[in-house]
């Protein structure tokens, strides 16, 4: 594996574990998302019933993707909406380019959308000359400090209320008091500015419901209801799995949803549309634009990374992952951060340069235990390492290291012999925890680690002497045979 690209990798981890208090901040977070988590899935009684529930719907849906993406089109359509499929991020960002410069769009807010991270949507819009303003609290305020979203659901879980405050008083040109009511109430007055003004409104899709064509999206804090009704257009940007075949199917979709992603019973405003405003509606947009992104996913369907497209997006596995929390977000380096990004981002943008992000974890398999669909992310992590290191860019050494490994591990007698004589030996060859002259391949670790020398006997054959110690003489006839020193 090339050096490089970890450059960036290891400069975001190295500053995220410097930061004491960004630390203890993150700490605290999964301690509190832990609690809420727990008291809001205690109440379903049989939890693993409804994770399997969730598995089960979503494994179909992927398995029958094809038939249900025609259905929720045709549906769509029939509702009086408009439905583009994308390929690639580049056809749905001109898409939606070419809808706002036909539609000589200005302003346009935004609901809070992974998706439209994914395609750079923003900059596309923001290079015809019109506005884009973020309108989740999250988004809006990293938009301000021109960062990307840190969590799933919590674009500025890294920012504490004095950075808060800072960041919307030079937005706004006024002196903001360090009170987070007073901060919201900033942010909501500056907002409903924009919604008025807003000629065109974009929203994700949490979930498309196949059999009546219906966008569903789960939002707190009302800005999806707004983005979506007041502009006279609403484009909506959907990845193509986020499907579910009917409103039987969406319930426990949507129960675990929201339990497992914010710790609620329901998030405050759950919206359902169903096409464009209506003769005799009071509101809603005239038109209504269904852009269906592809990028990549077609690619996983039908592999054995398959599973990874059951993802609800509800960004638990972040908030129970260690790697996450000593690391942050930043260091995915994608709109997808925590366990699913390690996985996804690799799968969506190639190998290539992101070969680090699957060993970016401990395999504790905290994540895949408590997802709520089911996402196997721990076994898909090892796939992905399975395959880097069959990459033929990896480097010799490294998949010679490997290969040795991997020979002397399935071969009992020859482990044992290496344990036997790596114990006298070692003290020759490391120094105070460092190897006098460091193969490259180890630099990585001993760069920020000791290398500790094997032990001069190992815990087994302590072990074995202590069995044998203890054990009758051999003229007893209860002496168990076999009973000689291994090596371990
Ligand atoms: S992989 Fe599972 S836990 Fe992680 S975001 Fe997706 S649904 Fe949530």
């Amino acid at each position: 594996v090339s050096r490089a690209p970890h450059c960036t990798f290891d400069r975001v981890v190295g500053e995220t574990v410097d930061d004491e208090d960004l630390q203890r901040w993150l700490s605290n977070y999964q301690v509190v998302a832990k609690e809420w988590h727990d008291a809001a899935l205690a109440e379903l009684g049989d939890v693993e019933a409804w994770r399997d529930a969730v598995a089960a719907v979503r494994r179909h849906t992927v398995a029958h993707l094809d038939r249900y993406l025609t259905q929720f089109a045709d549906n769509v359509e029939a509702n009086g909406g408009h439905v583009f499929f994308a390929a690639t991020a580049e056809e749905a960002r001109d898409h939606v380019a070419g809808i706002a410069r036909r539609k000589g769009v200005r302003h346009i807010v935004k609901a809070k959308s992974m998706v439209t991270s994914e395609i750079g949507l923003n900059p596309a819009l923001e290079a015809l000359g019109a506005e884009v303003t973020e309108t989740d609290l999250g988004e809006f305020i990293v938009q301000l400090s021109g960062e990307a979203p840190y969590h799933i659901i919590g674009p500025a879980l890294h920012k504490r209320l004095p950075q808060i405050r800072e960041i919307l008083s030079e937005a706004g040109g006024v002196e903001l008091p360090e009170d987070a009511e007073a901060l919201a109430a900033y942010a909501r007055a500056a907002l409903r500015e924009k919604f008025l003004n807003a000629d065109m409104g974009i929203s994700g899709v949490n979930l498309g419901v196949a059999s009546t064509g219906t966008i569903v999206l789960v939002t707190n804090e009302g800005n999806g209801r707004m983005s979506t009704t007041l502009p006279r257009t609403h484009v909506a940007v959907m990845g193509m799995e986020r499907l579910v075949p009917d409103w039987r199917s969406l319930d426990p979709v949507l129960t675990m949803l929201t339990r497992a992603g914010t710790g609620e019973r329901m998030t405050t405003y759950v919206s359902a549309i169903t096409g464009p405003k209506r003769m005799g509606d009071a509101d809603g947009p005239e038109e209504l634009h269904v852009v269906i992104v592809d990028n990549g996913r077609s690619r996983i369907l039908g592999t054995k990374y398959e599973p990874v497209l059951s993802c609800i997006r509800c960004g638990c596995c972040a908030d129970f992952c260690p790697v996450y929390r000593t690391m942050g977000g930043y260091a995915y380096e994608s709109v997808y951060t925590g366990p699913i990004g390690a996985v996804l981002a690799p799968l969506l943008d190639g190998l290539e340069g992101r070969e680090h992000l699957p060993f970016a974890s401990t395999l504790c398999g905290a994540c895949q235990a408590e997802c709520p669909a089911g996402v196997p992310l721990a076994d898909l992590l090892l796939e992905l390492r399975a395959d880097v290191t069959q990459r033929p860019t990896s480097s010799a050494a490294w998949r010679l290291g490997f290969k040795g490994f991997a020979a002397a591990s399935k071969h009992r007698r020859l482990w044992d012999y290496a344990l036997r004589f790596a114990g006298p030996l070692s003290p020759l060859v490391v120094r105070r925890g460092r190897l006098p002259v460091e193969p490259p391949i180890l630099r990585a670790w001993t760069d920020s680690r000791d290398l500790p020398s094997p032990a001069p006997r190992s815990f087994r054959r302590l072990w074995a002497r202590q069995a044998r110690a203890a054990a009758p003489a051999p003229s007893d006839p209860t002496t168990p045979p076999g009973s000689d020193e291994r090596e371990g």
